[in-house]
């Protein structure tokens, strides 16, 4: 490769750096943006809803048990599509602000779930990530999106020590529903029962699948609460 070509292609790669973490267009539509939400009006408010119309890459049979009152999400998932982008960056690119605002459109649609009324007792509760993945990825990108639903609603996020992550479980990325359980097993640890007694709880996650994370830590806590509820951006 010449030389020049690879200061090109360095160029390029450092120009799309700076995109991301100063973003001037929206993520979706490409448009100019005017502030750093990531998502012009026009998308933050129809983007989701336009997403995966068919359905047709929807729930691989997501079953909750009758005692989880709520589940909302954002939007269907878009296998390949510019919502599984957006979803990553909030994931692994460190765009903060983007957890947040996601966040904040969940808690509005959180408003107007009619399953479960979100009051000033209410607790939001990120799913925790283990220490060493928090520490090498940098942020929950749950607590975020919690950060979100806070700033818009009256709820109050659980102290970040109130449960933990006791074990680093891998992936549950291509594992089928019955593994994903076995995966999760003894993964999450109630340390500051306090904090959920006689609570409403809305788990909070960046995508629920078969429900199995969600539903691991609502065995945890199904003892103390009032109330459990699970809200996260996609549903796949
Ligand atoms: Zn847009």
């Amino acid at each position: 490769m010449e030389c020049n070509v690879l200061i090109d292609r360095m160029l390029g790669l450092g120009n799309d750096l700076l995109a991301l973490l100063y973003p001037v267009s929206c993520l979706v539509c490409g448009d100019r943006l005017s502030d750093e939400s990531y998502l012009c009006s026009y998308c933050g408010d129809y983007a989701f809803e336009l997403s995966n119309k068919d359905r047709n890459e929807a729930s691989e049979g997501m079953v909750l048990p009758d005692w989880i009152t709520m589940q909302e999400a954002l939007w269907e998932f878009d296998k390949g599509g510019y919502l599984q982008d957006i979803l990553h960056h909030v994931k692994y690119s460190g765009l903060a602000n983007l957890g947040v605002t996601l966040g904040e459109k969940l808690g509005y649609k959180l408003l107007k779930n009619p399953f479960m009324r979100i009051t000033d007792e209410t607790v939001l509760l990120p799913v925790p990530l283990h220490p060493s993945r928090q520490r090498k990825r940098g942020y929950n990108q749950s607590a975020l999106i919690a950060r979100g639903i806070a700033e818009v609603t009256v709820a109050h996020i659980a102290d970040q020590g109130a449960m933990k992550r006791v074990i680093n479980t891998r992936t549950q990325t291509g594992l089928n529903a019955r593994s994903r359980k076995e995966n999760l097993s003894g993964a999450f640890l109630v340390t500051d029962a306090a904090a959920f007694l006689d609570r409403a709880v809305i788990i909070v996650d960046d995508v629920i699948t078969t429900g199995a994370t969600a539903i691991e830590i609502a065995g945890q806590i199904r003892g103390l609460v009032k109330e459990i509820g699970i809200a996260t951006i996609a549903r796949a």
